[in-house]
């Protein structure tokens, strides 16, 4: 990469490339990844910062960092659902399925890979069209019998005929293969390992060792050992010309080498290709690997006629596959609590949100919410209606009877507004602006209808039995209406001070009463109420 600035178009296309890609070099990607997360930052614009993550987490997750990119991975998904991003969406999900293939749930997995094909429209690549289908097949071949995912497996492979994803076909047909080849079906197996090869042969392709190991595999299921020795030694010479740098699959290609020709009867070489696995499983670390080097140890001593050690490396195949299972499990009880801690997190930071926007005392929302959302339902809606309540003479309360008192009438008050405007306007919503002050919302409301709303809530403030908090003292509120359309301008400042004036208004008439309109039209849509203080 150039270290010149890229433009957006430019890094969005890098990006894409990226990302539609079959990975052979992680370490190389994840650098590419680094690099246009920096441009990204440079250019401010956060949604390519999210997709360079995304693919920098997801070249994490693949060299084993699986915590970390777990973390990232779900942060990334949240930011994508919160944004409405389809594409990206489908592509987290990917992500997600991925992290959950590692925690070893398989039926999660599934999930996600359903997710990340619903969510694929006009906006995703061909090559999105293709892999995340092609994902869907794996889940289910995971999930259950090969037959359910057989279907998908076809479908997908027509699809990438169709949209010319041959490099991805090749991907399709050696998965789809070797999920036969996993599930015992060897002659389905070597019918899709031989559309594997014509394809290959007519587009020119080299097949990747990968596909070779599957090709192998199958071959030597079918007893073809002379052509799985081929096979496998095409696999390993492509490995050294440097098709793919995965640690673990050299180890692997060497045993699969070893079956081939033990079923041919070199017992020696068979036996020199165990080692030389053996060695790369030290060297490496290969634990998942060198189990599988225990087995053929056994069967090769085993074809010697050597049965007391071939019982013997049985015993420690039998001891590393249990040791192995254990270690997996660990790592995946500790993925699990990775993502059940992301989740907690993430809801105790919708609580702490909720919270910031209710009033603690009366539990009606508060101003910060009022501030969030009004302006967007102004915007929205031309029959809104505004009105701030405010309490009579509420500083006597306080004074008579206690400041305590008060609070226990501002909290019944707020109760008797939310209930009586839940009644009358569903949609709407009461908050507490502050001291003795609210503010009711009504959307799609006519003033008129609103005001004669509002006067039957504020009728059943006065006309509670306040006797167990307020002695002999009234309560009563006094109303200010504005519907937005006849505030100019059309804002939710206008509407708020024509509401406040209105209120004002109905103070200065003599309290307890509901004041709507604009000053020309006032007189006769007050309200007036026999016991006004
Ligand atoms: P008016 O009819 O004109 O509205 O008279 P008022 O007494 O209600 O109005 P004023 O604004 O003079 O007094 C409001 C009082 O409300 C003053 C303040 O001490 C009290 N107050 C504000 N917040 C709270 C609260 O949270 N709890 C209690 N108990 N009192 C509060
Ligand atoms: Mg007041
Ligand atoms: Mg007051």
């Amino acid at each position: 990469m150039d270290e010149g600035a890229l433009g957006p178009a430019e890094l969005s296309a890098a990006l894409e490339t990226l990302e539609d890609q079959i990975v052979l070099n992680i370490e190389a990607c994840h650098a590419t990844a680094v690099e246009l997360e920096r441009h990204a930052t440079a250019l401010g614009d956060e949604r390519l910062l999210v997709r360079a993550r995304l693919c920098a987490a997801g070249m994490l997750l693949r060299t084993g960092e699986t915590a970390t990119a777990a973390r990232q991975i779900h942060a990334l998904h949240q930011w994508a659902v919160t944004h409405g991003d389809r594409r990206l969406q489908s592509r987290t999900h990917m992500a997600c399925g991925n992290v959950q293939r590692l925690a070893g749930d398989a039926a999660k997995m599934l999930e996600h890979a359903l997710s990340a094909v619903e969510l694929l429209d006009e906006t995703a690549t061909p090559y999105m069209q293709v892999a995340h289908r092609l994902r869907l097949a794996e889940s289910l071949a995971l999930n259950g019998p090969v037959d359910a995912a057989r279907p998908r497996f076809h479908q997908t492979e027509q699809l990438a005929r169709e949209l010319e994803q041959w490099e991805l076909l090749t991907v399709v047909l050696n998965n789809w293969a070797y999920v036969e080849y996993t599930g015992g079906e060897f002659a389905r197996a070597e019918q899709v390992a031989g559309r594997l090869l014509a394809h290959a042969a007519a587009h020119g392709f080299d097949l990747d060792p990968t596909a070779l190991d599957t090709i192998g595999g199958i071959q030597i299921e079918n007893g073809q050992y002379a052509e799985a020795e081929q096979t496998m030694r095409l696999c390993i010479a492509r490995y050294h010309a440097g098709y793919s740098d995965d640690a673990d699959d050299m180890a692997e290609y060497l045993l699969t080498l070893a079956r081939a020709l033990r079923g041919l009867g070199e017992l020696d070489q068979a036996q020199a290709s165990v080692d030389s696995s053996r060695d790369l499983c030290t060297e490496r670390n290969l634990a998942e690997v060198m189990v599988r080097v225990h087995q053929e140890q056994a069967e090769l001593h085993a074809a010697r006629g050597d049965f007391g050690a071939a019982f013997a490396e049985q015993k420690v195949f039998f001891e590393a596959r249990e040791n192995l299972r254990s270690q997996q499990r660990e790592a995946q009880a500790q993925t699990r609590q990775v993502m059940f801690e992301t989740a907690e997190a993430r809801q105790e930071a919708e609580q702490f949100r909720e919270q910031a926007r209710r009033d603690p005392l009366t539990g009606l929302r508060n101003r910060r919410y009022v501030d969030e959302e009004l302006p967007g339902l102004v915007a929205a809606d031309p029959d809104l209606v505004v009105a701030i309540a405010d309490v009579d003479h509420f500083k006597r309360i306080n004074d008579t009877l206690s400041h305590d008192a008060g609070d226990q009438v501002l909290v019944r008050v707020a109760a008797l507004l939310d209930s009586g405007l839940a009644r009358v306007s569903p949609g709407g919503f009461v908050a507490r602006l502050g001291g003795e002050e609210f503010l009711l919302v009504l959307p799609a409301t006519r003033v008129g209808a609103a005001t004669e709303h509002l006067d039957g809530i504020r009728r059943a403030i006065g006309d509670h039995d306040w006797r167990d908090i307020a002695a002999d003292l009234p309560v009563t509120v006094s109303i200010g209406v504005a519907g937005v359309n006849e505030s100019t301008p059309r804002s939710q400042g206008a509407a708020l001070s024509t509401a406040d004036r209105n209120l004002y208004a109905a103070k200065r008439a003599g309290r307890n009463r509901v004041v709507a309109g604009t000053p020309r039209e006032r007189r006769p849509r007050a309200y007036r109420d026999r016991g006004a203080t």
